[in-house]
């Protein structure tokens, strides 16, 4: 398998930032993230403090984001990064349904969910799951909860609508897509996942519901799912002034490291963090 020189999971400013300086430093690397590269940077109606910019909406500066990847010939990669697995001298990556290996990770997922729902690390990978695509497969003709905080969540609980028996959707967010006949709507929202060895069932505010998987589909995952390991204070990544987190060769950048979430803080930890990872690859091909 290809080894990567470093994987990028996040497309807001810091991820596009850290992509820019590994492509001007010749690294091999891969960037995951979504089509609109940043929901909050989509929804900002004027932002003044963007120096050289200013006034600029979030969308006129989301289109100047895509014209720099295209200008310099990066790829976005859409799939969602469900895991990341530090394996030593390298890490391996589950995005979607592929596997890749990669030297250094930067970590650029923007803030995430500000708490976790009672019952979600415990059954996390025992019928709690972060990808549908995924995962579905292991519940065809079975009962499955997908609850969604963006339009791919939409798209997701259409896919596994045609494996799962049962499908229910509990919107968090209202999205412009649309789901398919036979997915039933719940109000939610979620309250807990109950279940002793496997989900056994999803609790929201006024029912509760057999069910043998639930989704959640959520912008971002909690680091400490995402990366088993990282060290996380107040739900933020702990990083060093280079952006390294405790796990050698992991480095991380933006809202996800801490306040204040700004675009420009965010953009200038994303350039460091990709210098950083720069010195150590250049330090372990030195060692070698
Ligand atoms: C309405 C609004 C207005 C704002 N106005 C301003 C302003 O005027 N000035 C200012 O400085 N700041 C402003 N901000 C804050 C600014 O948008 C954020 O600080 C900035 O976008 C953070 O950048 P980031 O790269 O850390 O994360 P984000 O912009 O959140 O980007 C992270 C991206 O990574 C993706 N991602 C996360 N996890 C994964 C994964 N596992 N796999 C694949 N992709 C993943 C997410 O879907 C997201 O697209 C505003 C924010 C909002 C919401």
């Amino acid at each position: 398998m290809k080894r990567y020189d470093c994987i990028i999971v996040g497309s807001g400013p810091a991820g596009l930032e850290a992509a820019v300086n590994l492509s001007i430093r010749g690294k091999s690397f891969l960037l995951f993230g979504n089509e609109s590269l940043s929901i909050k940077l989509e929804t900002a109606p004027r932002i003044d403090n963007y120096l050289g910019l200013p006034g600029i909406s979030g969308r006129e500066l989301q289109q100047r984001y895509l014209e720099h990847l295209d200008d310099m010939n990066i790829q976005l990669q859409t799939d969602q990064v469900n895991m990341v697995y530090p394996m030593g001298d390298f890490f391996s990556v589950a995005a979607g349904k592929h596997t890749y290996e990669a030297s250094t990770i930067i970590l650029a997922t923007g803030t995430a969910p500000a708490k976790l729902l009672p019952g979600e690390e415990r059954l996390l990978g025992r019928g709690v799951g972060y990808c549908a695509t995924c995962d579905a497969p292991l519940y065809r003709g079975k009962t499955v909860a997908v609850v969604g905080w963006s339009d791919e969540a939409v798209l997701e609980a259409n896919f596994v609508a045609e494996l799962a028996g049962t499908v229910y959707y509990l919107p968090v967010r209202k999205s412009a897509q649309t789901l398919r006949e036979g997915i039933h709507v719940l109000a939610g929202p979620p309250t807990e996942i109950l279940g002793d060895q496997k989900v056994e069932a999803l609790k929201t505010k006024t029912e509760t519901i057999p069910v043998d998987g639930v989704f959640l589909l959520r912008e971002s995952i909690a680091p400490s799912s995402l990366v088993p390991g990282i060290q996380v204070e107040n739900g933020f990544i702990v990083v060093d002034s280079d952006m390294q987190t405790n796990l050698p060769g992991c480095f991380a950048a933006g809202d996800c490291t801490g306040k204040p979430h700004q675009l420009m803080r965010a953009a200038g930890q994303g350039q460091t963090a990709a210098l950083s990872a720069t010195t150590y690859l250049d330090r372990k091909a030195a060692d070698q």
